[in-house]
């Protein structure tokens, strides 16, 4: 029998919405580098942007909410975070506070991510790392009729982008792809898929007889394609790590975002280059969408790995929407084509596993297209509407409450 949403929105026994997102060991494949909670120092600062954010989210609920989360030292609201004199103050803030992880709750990061990166972090050379979260366009702009939802889903936001952090070693640089040599056994597959040949096959250094996929990072643009392509495991992308993901993820689902059961929870991948940008645009159109979905940025559809989508829907996601661009126009070239293959045989393998292969769906939205990311995202959500609750949400919420 088909489940329905519930009218009051609650389940029966609420567990700790704030509880900390759970992070497995098993899920690094980076090589060679660790993330230890114990040397995590992050600081959280929140911008109001003149009251253009927070004249629609309550930055104070919010600054409440994340200041529990692990490893967090430092949470603040500040006004004009990318003024000169802001940016100051924040480095001496950080300074004191030894912080080595930022989170910047407020614009899109297609923004003002590079001023962030150089002025906080000198691009990564002094030890701390920079993470966005974009509350602005892809929260209080594009939910503006309402505050309340919003500013829940700012929270979650914040907290996702805390649990990214956790799971970004200080190493981490860059977009580039990292072959585990370890585990690689050569087969060639991810020298196939690179479209600018950025990969050879060659004789392992270590290991005589032994071939490895070496990547060449002068060539490498980090469009992520190679690595969801390994049947081994053994690639990863820097920034866009699989531990970092799975880490959104499980954030993404954590608390009452997932026990809420009054309306569908959406997840959606969008690729930077195009439904990302048309994201940041409808927000700066004030076009209204519904708040119960989330959004994971990738550079390019093509890194879009199926255990993401299959940890989403196993952790209670109710529908998954992938949005590359319109064939023709990927900046990757042919990325949007191989995602295009990738989700219709997972939606294949779903549909054999007894799942409604319409909780997974993908739509083509390019960067100029606000109204169409509009339109692709609220019909999505409708559709999850009729179907109702993912069937594993139930478990995922005894999961969680023990
Ligand atoms: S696809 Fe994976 S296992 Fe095969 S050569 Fe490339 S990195 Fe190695
Ligand atoms: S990330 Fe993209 S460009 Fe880089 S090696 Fe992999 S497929 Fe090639």
């Amino acid at each position: 029998m088909k489940r329905k949403y519930s009218q009051s929105g609650k389940d029966d026994a609420m567990t700790d919405g704030n509880a900390d997102p759970l992070i497995h060991e098993d899920d690094l494949r980076l090589p060679h580098r660790s993330t230890r909670d114990d040397d995590m120092k992050i600081g959280i600062y929140l911008c109001s942007c003149d009251g253009c954010v927070s004249g629609i989210l309550d930055l104070k609920t919010i600054a409440d909410g994340v200041r529990h989360l692990k490893c967090v030292k430092k949470v603040e609201i500040v006004n004009h975070l990318c003024s000169k004199q802001s940016i100051k103050t924040l480095k001496k803030d950080a300074e004191k506070n030894a912080l080595n992880r930022i989170v910047i709750g407020a614009c899109s990061p297609r923004t003002y991510f590079r001023l962030f990166q150089g002025e906080l972090s000198q691009n990564g050379e002094n030890g701390i790392i920079i993470e966005m979260a974009n509350i602005r366009e892809q929260c209080a702009w594009i939910h503006w009729d309402d505050p309340l939802a919003a500013t829940e889903k700012a929270s979650t936001m914040i907290s996702m982008a805390v649990a990214k952090l956790r799971a970004t070693s200080m190493s981490e640089k860059g977009y580039k792809a990292v072959v585990d040599e370890d585990i690689c056994d050569g087969c060639g597959i991810c020298a196939s898929v690179c479209r600018i040949k950025a990969i050879s096959i060659v004789n392992d250094p270590q290991r005589s007889g032994k071939k490895i996929a070496s990547v060449n990072e002068n060539i490498c643009d980090g469009c992520g394609a190679c690595v969801a392509s390994c049947p081994s495991g053994a690639l990863d992308q820097s920034s866009f790590s699989n531990k970092q993901i799975l880490a959104q993820i499980e954030a993404a689902t954590t608390g009452r975002i997932i026990e809420d059961l009054s309306s569908p929870n959406i997840l959606v991948f969008a690729c930077n280059w195009c439904s990302y940008a048309a994201a940041d645009l409808a927000g700066l159109k004030k076009l209204n969408l519904p708040p119960n979905f989330l959004t994971i940025r990738t550079m390019c559809s093509a890194r879009i790995d199926p255990e993401w989508v299959l940890s989403a829907f196993s952790k209670g996601i109710d529908g998954v929407l992938v949005l590359p661009g319109k064939l023709g126009h990927c900046h990757y070239e042919i990325g949007n084509l191989r995602t295009t293959r990738r989700i219709a045989l997972l939606r294949r393998v779903l549909s054999q596993l007894g799942f409604d292969e319409m909780r997974l769906m993908l739509g083509f939205v390019d960067a100029e297209d606000a109204e169409e990311y509009q339109h692709e995202v609220s019909s999505f959500i409708s559709t999850i509407r009729s179907i109702g609750p993912n069937p594993l949400r139930d478990l995922e919420l005894s999961r969680k409450r023990r």
